[in-house]
């Protein structure tokens, strides 16, 4: 591409009724500017004169007669499939009446329009046809710059406005993800890993409590040397599907799962437990759940609910069979000597083994029988 084309200011005049002005416009002929007369039908021949223009480098003159005829669609239909320029600026003559300055068609779309009178057309050294020219070149420019800054505007509002969606959508994602690698698939209760992450939270916070209450008490009754008794209370609730292997058997895996499936809905359901409680499958068919500032004898409340919701579900395998299952839990509290996690889980777990070993289907709490 030719630079120096780029920066050449074209002035096009469609001679078509302006014949006898021509030697008027011609005074703005000089290095600057590249001056070509043409007649209308003769349009599509500008392609052998401009190789390169830009918007703000080009004049089109014509008569208002043309301009009324709507040739200056043609004009823009041409410019805008050979140069890319959908909307070129004109200048409109009109020589003869004063209608031109009614007409609100030639003001719209950054037109210009110019009266000439019967006399002009002798004033070949008259300069001022010379700097109106100029004075409009002057002022495409700065259309151009204001379009340009307004473009770019929206450009960056826009830019701005995808990258905000596609951070949210990312935030999203990740959110999702995180709830995903936290979820047990079949059941949608925590996986054993977050439950346990869960759990150990839930401990320390309980102890830090605890630690906070024995400072304030202290603070408040410095004179007070009786040990100070701030139980802390949390339980740990073990569920396990009665001879669940059983109805794997007799009834198919599927229907096993959506056994499980069930459960998971039962044990999220907000009418059992409650929003703060830790709710994570354990392993297979078993679950756990912690329930904060919670003793053993208030966990047996939504357990003993559980098992009894659980227990009269109709389940329907493939074959169209009704069965109903039954589950055993284990209930243990924490006590001050617990050193880990493990301490309680494991008199949950006991508990539920003294359930299965004495009859299934029932709620046993570690303190009342050990
Ligand atoms: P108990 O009353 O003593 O608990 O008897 P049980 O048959 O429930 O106990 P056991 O531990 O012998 O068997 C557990 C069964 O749970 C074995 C396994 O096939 C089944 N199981 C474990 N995970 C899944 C699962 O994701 N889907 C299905 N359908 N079955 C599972
Ligand atoms: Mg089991
Ligand atoms: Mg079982």
């Amino acid at each position: 591409m030719d630079l120096k084309n780029l920066d050449l200011k074209y002035i096009i005049v469609f001679n078509d009724y302006l014949e006898k002005y021509l030697d008027f416009f011609s005074t703005v002929e000089d290095h600057e500017y590249k001056y070509i007369t043409i007649n209308s039908k003769e349009l599509n021949d500008l392609i052998k004169y401009i190789e390169n223009v830009e918007r703000e480098n080009l004049l089109i003159i014509l008569s208002y007669d043309l301009f009324k005829i709507d040739f200056n669609f043609d004009i823009k239909k041409f410019f805008s499939v050979t140069y890319n320029i959908s909307n070129p600026h004109l200048l409109v003559i009109n020589p003869v009446f004063d209608e031109l300055k009614e007409d609100k068609t030639v003001d719209k779309d950054q037109n210009f329009y110019y009266h000439l009178n019967d006399s002009d057309a002798d004033k070949r050294d008259d300069s001022s046809f010379y700097f109106f020219i100029k004075m409009i070149f002057n002022r495409m420019r700065d259309i151009s710059r204001l379009d340009n800054y307004i473009i770019n505007s929206f450009r960056t509002i826009i830019d701005s406005e995808i990258m905000k969606k596609q951070k949210h959508e990312i935030e999203k994602l990740y959110k999702e993800l995180a709830i995903l690698s936290k979820t047990d698939y079949l059941t949608k209760v925590l996986n054993r890993k977050a439950f346990f992450e869960s759990m150990e939270l839930e401990i320390n916070r309980t102890i830090r409590n605890k630690e906070r209450l024995i400072k304030k008490f202290k603070k408040k009754n410095p004179n007070n040397s009786s040990p100070v008794l701030y139980k802390v209370k949390f339980s740990c609730v073990m569920i396990d599907i009665d001879h669940f292997k059983k109805v794997n058997d007799t009834y198919g895996h599927i229907a096993g799962d959506q056994v499980l499936k069930e459960l998971g809905i039962l044990l999220r359901s907000k009418k059992i437990f409650r929003n703060n409680d830790i709710i994570g499958r354990y392993g297979g068919e078993e679950f756990i759940i912690i329930l904060p500032e919670t003793d053993a004898q208030e966990a047996k409340i939504p357990s003993e609910r559980l098992r009894d919701e659980i227990s009269r579900i109709n389940f329907k395998n493939d074959k169209g069979e009704v069965f109903n299952i039954c589950i055993s839990i284990g209930i243990s509290e924490f006590n001050d000597l617990d050193k880990s996690n493990i301490d309680i889980i494991n008199r949950a777990d006991k508990a539920l083994y003294y359930a299965k070993s004495h009859g299934r289907n029932q709620t046993i709490i570690y303190e009342e029988v050990f």
